[in-house]
């Protein structure tokens, strides 16, 4: 199912994820709402980051590199997913994160610790420290004749972005399998890839799915961001899409802070956990089905759409940052 077929990826997921009716949330809502299971991917809790890694750790096996280097914040699931991946495909990994104040190794930080992934903490809250760290890594490595390999935070380049080209075509397979259409895609925007690659996969497959981008970390310029991710996911597949940069659209429920659980995220997560005993993150998912409930509220949707919401995993974190006590 792969729309790129001359770019190269590795097997890293247990595709396709299921895509899942929320019967009593749906009835609940009075709407049609479905779940992307990509937290069921099979490498380690889940998540979205291991369609993305399975382009990006081809391309670093296809250009020989032998050391794999990434990032993201200390309770990032990226990183320990692109961990994980590299354990599986023997490939010598360590991460760089922007770990400010962090002491306890909890969550992700546990996971990354059970496989003894080499972890460097930068005590910064800005990601220009934590590249001068890689950079010099990097420096370093190549110096002792290493052939390094970086992932930028999230994997949100245009080849990553086309793990969720792939996941569009996916999901409409299952649909027509299951005798619906999708109108509507709804998903957390963190570094922008999952989103440019659900709106590419839109564009191509059915230019009147729409997309909802939930920020949950809001990022200055996120929209153009996005707008190019896009693009340029685009010119890798070679192909044009019409696109506008209105296409892009983002609804901030960050609340209180990044990583910082908010009172409507909590109760997201409890709602469908109880409904349905599936369980979102504090961190993204939890704000990304909060933001899907107010939107709702607000009349966003149309009556009878077929709403997919992406669950993009996150589960460890659930462990780290404390779901009851939000602000
Ligand atoms: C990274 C992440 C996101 C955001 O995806 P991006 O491609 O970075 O925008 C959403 N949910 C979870 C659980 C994540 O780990």
């Amino acid at each position: 199912m792969s729309v790129g077929k001359n770019i190269p990826k590795v097997s890293l997921g247990l595709y396709p994820t299921p895509l899942q009716k929320a019967e009593r949330f749906s009835a609940g809502l009075q709407r049609k709402i479905w779940i992307k299971r990509d937290d069921l991917c099979g490498v380690v809790l889940g998540g979205n980051k291991v369609r993305k890694l399975e382009y990006l750790l081809a391309d670093a096996l296809e250009n020989g590199c032998d050391y794999i280097i990434t990032t993201g914040a200390a309770q990032s699931n990226h990183a320990t997913l692109a961990a994980a991946s590299c354990r599986r495909l023997g490939l010598e990994v360590e991460l760089i994160l922007k770990g400010r104040g962090v002491t306890e190794p909890l969550g992700n930080l546990l996971l990354d610790e059970l496989m003894n992934v080499p972890v460097t903490m930068v005590d910064s809250d800005d990601y220009r420290d934590v590249y001068a760290a890689i950079d010099k890594k990097i420096g370093e490595l190549e110096a002792a004749g290493r052939k390094p390999y970086l992932i930028p935070v999230g994997g949100s380049v245009p080849l990553g972005a086309l793990g969720y080209v792939d996941c569009v075509s996916e999901m409409a397979a299952q649909a027509e399998a299951q005798g619906f259409k999708i109108d509507h895609i709804v998903a957390c925007s963190g570094s922008g890839g999952t989103h440019a690659g659900l709106l590419l996969g839109g564009k191509l497959m059915n230019p009147d799915i729409k997309v909802t981008g939930i920020v949950a970390s809001p990022e200055k310029d996120f929209q153009k961001t996005i707008f190019d991710l896009t693009l340029a996911a685009a010119d890798l597949l070679g192909v044009t899409v019409p696109l506008a940069i209105d296409d892009v659209v983002l609804k901030d429920y960050t609340g209180p802070g990044y990583a910082q659980m908010s009172k409507a995220g909590l109760a997201a997560i409890k709602r469908l956990a109880s409904e349905e005993g599936i369980f979102l993150d504090p961190v993204y998912t939890g704000k990304g089905l909060a933001g899907l409930l107010d939107l709702n509220e607000q009349g966003y949707f149309q009556p009878g759409e077929n709403i997919v919401f992406i669950h993009s995993g996150g589960a460890p974190a659930i462990f780290a940052v404390p779901a009851n006590a939000a602000d």
